[in-house]
């Protein structure tokens, strides 16, 4: 099927893939370019990722973090955005498929600007989901605080002293980043904001348990900054397991082994899984019909200027390209997309594409929030913590959240927490808390009339 409302042109043909930090930053990079853009996405927001912990804790709304794609692109009239998922890329005719409600399309392409992310990894567990839903996406973010939320709506509830211990453990496995954020965060909720609210549990007596099989909290942050957020985090009362593997999850809970070879188990109704990322499948579409090599991540090992070996035409670029020195982080996406958007810009007037200068990545330092008040930020060989770090936090996020009103609603959520003690988005709707294993259990129903069908 062709695009309805495409315009056929025979300019050059540019098409992304993905509206994240890369895709988005790519197209809007070719704004001025004479270029026709096709930006394929399978959702129809851009999401902002690093504040989804404050959608899943209760402090801002989706909204704040996740502006319409075609609103933001509404002035830039080379580029039509597209909902639909891509399902696979043919290298050799130049072309991508996606579908959208059972409906797949065919794009033709010119250049090619794959940034199609990662999802969660649960490194090769993926049961574990339904139990431990990640943090990567707006429907796990809003499924999460139905979870948190519920399960202290739950312990209200019980009059068993055992049920209600597992319904006021949380468990958030992986000490990166998000994993720090949500343990702070959980523990804030419960001591601050929900202080009070109930009448039959006291919400500060919630146990928070912050896991991973690392021996160290934060560790690309370095051992200093590690030790102040695991410090920090312990004054909230959150618990720290390091050297803790997990080897099961389920409705109940979650199985760990020690260094030492003994098996824990550990009750808590809600799991978060904060450990482990892996790349868009598209990076394994691409490196079957090409000299790409993927790591065990999935990423694409892309040329210096990023583009798949054998197709200069066709960019990786974010958290998809395995790229020496670039971090799977924000700054790697955006720069990667301004780098390629200028040698489709160079090439058009001219420019030789076998005279590319390599992308270089300029790092620009990593920062992550403990509580309120409190970050740790790695800026060069600069390393610090405490109140300035959490105001360098509370900018540099401000700086890059997209769009005007978006800005001005975060900053009234965040006075309303930090400063005081609410938080303005703490409603849930069974919807949300139930959606994973309803999904699941509509998909088992689908399977099961599959199979009676075909023995029939
Ligand atoms: C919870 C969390 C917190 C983070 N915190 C920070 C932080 O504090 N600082 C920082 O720098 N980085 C942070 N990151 C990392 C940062 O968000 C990523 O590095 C960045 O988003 C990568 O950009 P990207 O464009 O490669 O991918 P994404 O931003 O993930 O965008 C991928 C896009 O591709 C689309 N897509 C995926 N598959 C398909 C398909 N088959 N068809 C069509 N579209 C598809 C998605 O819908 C999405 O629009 C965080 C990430 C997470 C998950």
């Amino acid at each position: 099927m062709t695009h309805p409302g495409a315009t056929p042109s025979d300019k050059h043909k540019v098409v992304v893939i993905g509206s994240g930090f890369g895709g988005l930053n790519a197209a809007q990079k070719l704004k001025r370019a004479d270029v026709d853009i096709k930006l394929i996405a399978k959702t129809t927001h851009h999401l902002f990722q690093p504040l989804l912990y404050q959608v899943a804790t209760g402090i801002i709304s989706e909204g704040e973090i996740a502006p319409p794609t075609r609103v933001i692109l509404r002035k830039q009239e080379n580029c039509q955005v597209l909902l639909g998922e891509v399902t696979n890329i043919d290298l050799a005719a130049k072309t991508v498929d996606s579908i959208l409600l059972g409906h797949t399309y065919r794009t033709p392409y010119d250049t090619l600007i794959v940034a199609a992310g990662a999802g969660q990894s649960y490194f090769g567990n993926d049961q574990f989901a339904e139990w431990a839903p990640g943090m990567k996406t707006i429907d796990d973010a809003l499924e999460l605080r139905g979870r948190i939320l519920g399960a202290f709506e739950q312990a209200e509830r019980s009059s068993d002293p055992v049920r209600r211990e597992k319904l006021l453990t949380f468990v958030v496995v992986g000490a990166g980043p998000t994993g720090v954020e949500m343990a702070g965060q959980i523990a804030e909720l419960a001591d601050h904001t929900l202080k009070g609210a109930f009448r039959h549990i006291d919400s500060t007596r919630a146990r928070v348990i912050l896991l991973d099989a690392a021996p160290a909290v934060l560790p690309p942050m370095g051992e200093k900054l590690g030790k102040k957020a695991q410090d920090r985090l312990e004054k909230l009362g959150v618990e720290i397991q390091l050297n803790a593997m997990v080897t099961d999850v389920d409705r109940n809970g979650i199985t760990v082994k020690r260094p030492d070879g003994t098996i824990d188990r550990i009750e808590a109704a809600t799991k978060v899984w904060s450990a482990g990322v892996s790349a868009s499948p598209l990076g394994k579409i691409i490196a079957d019909q090409s000299d790409a090599e993927i790591d065990r991540a999935g990423r694409v090992k892309v040329g210096p200027d990023l583009s798949v070996p054998g197709h200069p035409n066709v960019f990786v670029i974010g958290d998809m390209a395995l790229v020496d020195g670039v971090p799977g982080m924000a700054q790697g996406a955006i720069q990667g997309a301004k780098y390629v958007a200028n040698l489709v810009k160079s090439e058009l007037k001219g420019a030789d594409p076998a005279a590319r200068q390599p992308f270089s990545y300029f790092d620009k330092g990593s920062m992550a929030t403990v509580s309120r008040f409190s970050a740790v930020a790695k800026i060069g060989k600069i390393e610090f913590a405490g109140f300035f770090a959490w105001l360098a936090w509370l900018f540099l996020h401000l700086v890059y959240l997209v769009g005007f009103k978006t800005k001005i609603a975060t900053i009234l959520s965040w006075t309303t927490t930090f400063l005081g003690r609410g938080r303005s988005q703490l409603t849930i709707t069974e919807q949300q808390a139930y959606a994973r294993t309803r999904i699941e259990q509509l998909e088992e129903i689908a399977a099961t009339v599959e199979d009676e069908k075909a023995a029939s």
